[in-house]
């Protein structure tokens, strides 16, 4: 059975960041599961998964655009620390979840000032080359639930908890 459409696939992965350094990993988890041709993973490693079998181990390098996309200096904002509710004095590099008009957006601190803080929205991981190691540990069919809600279940998939 090989990668297609309507197909749930089951991989491991180590992604590595273009510096070189390991950023994750399923090696010491349960594999990954994802719903082929639903959006499920970022573009470039759905796109490369296309046409492979269950068994295949790859590597492949995704540009920032089929990643996390590019980085967007509009998404660093200064935000007036009143408008932060019980949030407490945050620190650079802490990870807020902020609620705004678009809904919740994690954001990155940058620097606290007396009155502002400036944050950062872009993904973590935007702007960067993204390496991945793959191997493929199963492919299947897509259950008709899994079709109707654009996802994997079951283990490394969507937990509905
Ligand atoms: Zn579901």
């Amino acid at each position: 059975m090989t990668v297609q459409e309507k197909k749930v696939i089951s991989f491991h992965y180590t992604l590595t960041g273009s510096g070189g350094e390991e950023l994750d990993s399923t090696r010491d988890r349960e594999p990954m599961s994802y719903l082929h041709g639903a959006g499920n993973i970022i573009p470039g490693l759905e796109n490369a998964m296309l046409g492979r079998s269950e068994g295949d181990c790859f590597e492949v390098t995704v540009s920032p655009e089929e990643a996390y996309g590019v980085r967007n200096e509009a998404n660093i904002q200064r935000i007036p620390l009143k408008h932060l509710g019980k949030i407490q004095r945050p620190k650079p590099g802490q990870v807020l979840r902020l609620h705004t008009q678009q809904g919740p957006v994690q954001v990155t601190v940058i620097k606290v000032g007396r009155f502002n803080i400036d944050v950062d929205a872009n993904h973590p991981l935007a702007g960067q080359e993204l390496s991945f190691e793959v191997e493929i540990t199963e492919v299947r069919d897509a259950s008709d639930e899994e079709l109707s809600h654009g996802h994997a279940h079951g283990a490394g998939g969507h937990d509905h908890g």
